[in-house]
């Protein structure tokens, strides 16, 4: 029944241009648009008329998306397979909206491919809601590895980045250096001044220490309480022992006044640095408790002052070093 073709093909077209999906149709020999819903112009800015051929589909896509999403769909419609692509389309206006294209492949009597056929969706606010996911997954991930007092990295990233240095240390045979910082005399100065100032004050030496440590695979942490930790990846112990005087300095620099102090009118630290070149069975938290018994020697020394060691293979090991 004629009447009835004529009935639903004004029906179809009814539905496809009042429908959000931007309807769209090429004809695979001639690379040009036989049909693009009207809707287009409301979403992208364009007219209807504008889109002619294949290349006013690709000139109007971001320049970054543009290679990759082009050759993927010619790959695809050559290979006869229905696919579909993100990608955000310049509006006229000059801004980007992210589209999904989803499309079909026609084939004539004889398998060939024929035209394309396939609808244009608007994902803006998909993508957008996924790019708030990821910003805040980001967000929760900084969190996580940071001291919130003082913006340094705390000690559960310590430990991560330990393991990954000291592996890759033990594989190189390059020396790894360890400074564990502590503040001196920092009870009383929470009595005197109060916790709050004591907050300020590890904020600053946090800073301080920032400083201090200058190389991009430097890792500056709070190792607890009032006690930092530096890694110094590839760095021997005549070059530690330079961080940890400019860790003295800058933190003196501050000019935090301690007026409980028995060692200096302005807030100090004492340090424990060790050097070491890993074997293969050396245990890095050894290494880390052999630091420490530095830095408790260089309190009883005085404070004020680091107390520095060196370990490679063939002077003592590090597990016995770390139990003296
Ligand atoms: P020493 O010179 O031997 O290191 O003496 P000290 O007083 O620094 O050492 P002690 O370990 O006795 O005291 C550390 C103090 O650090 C105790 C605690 O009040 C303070 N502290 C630890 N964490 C924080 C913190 O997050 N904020 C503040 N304000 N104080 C802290
Ligand atoms: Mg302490
Ligand atoms: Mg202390």
């Amino acid at each position: 029944m004629p009447d009835g073709i004529a009935t639903s093909d004004a029906v179809y077209k009814t539905l496809l241009e009042s429908t959000r999906a931007i309807p769209w149709k090429i004809d695979w020999q001639s690379m040009t648009f036989a049909y693009i819903g009207p809707q287009i112009e409301a979403l992208l800015g364009w007219s209807q008329s504008s889109w002619v051929g294949v290349n006013d589909w690709a000139e109007r896509m971001h320049p970054d998306d543009r290679e990759a999403v082009v050759n993927f769909c010619v790959s695809q419609s050559q290979a006869g397979t229905d696919h579909e692509a993100d990608y955000r389309a310049l509006t006229a206006s000059g801004e980007y909206v992210w589209i999904r294209d989803v499309v079909h492949v026609v084939r004539n009597a004889a398998g060939e491919v024929e035209a394309l056929i396939g609808f244009m969706f608007d994902i803006s606010e998909r993508k957008q809601a996924e790019q708030r996911l990821a910003d805040l997954q980001k967000q929760l991930e900084e969190y996580s590895y940071k001291d919130g007092l003082t913006g340094v990295a705390n000690r559960r990233m310590f430990d991560r980045v330990l393991e990954v240095e000291w592996a890759s240390a033990q594989r190189s045979l390059q020396p790894l250096s360890l400074i564990l910082l502590d503040i001196d005399y920092f009870k009383q100065y929470n009595d005197h001044y109060g916790h709050i100032q004591g907050d300020d004050c590890l904020k600053s030496v946090g800073q301080a220490l920032g400083m201090a440590a200058s190389r991009p695979r430097d890792f500056v942490g709070r190792f607890g309480g009032e006690e930092f930790v530096l890694i110094l990846p590839e760095t021997d112990a005549a070059a530690a022992a330079q961080v940890a005087e400019r860790c003295r300095r800058l933190v003196r620099e501050q000019g935090i006044q301690h007026a409980r102090s028995q060692v200096a009118p302005l807030l100090t630290v004492s340090l424990g640095v060790g050097s070491i070149v890993p074997t293969a069975s050396a245990q890095a938290l050894d290494f880390v408790a052999a630091v420490d018994k530095l830095l408790y020697r260089a309190k009883e020394g005085g404070r004020n002052r680091f107390e520095a060691a060196q370990w490679d293979a063939h002077t003592a090991d590090v597990a016995e070093l770390a139990l003296r």
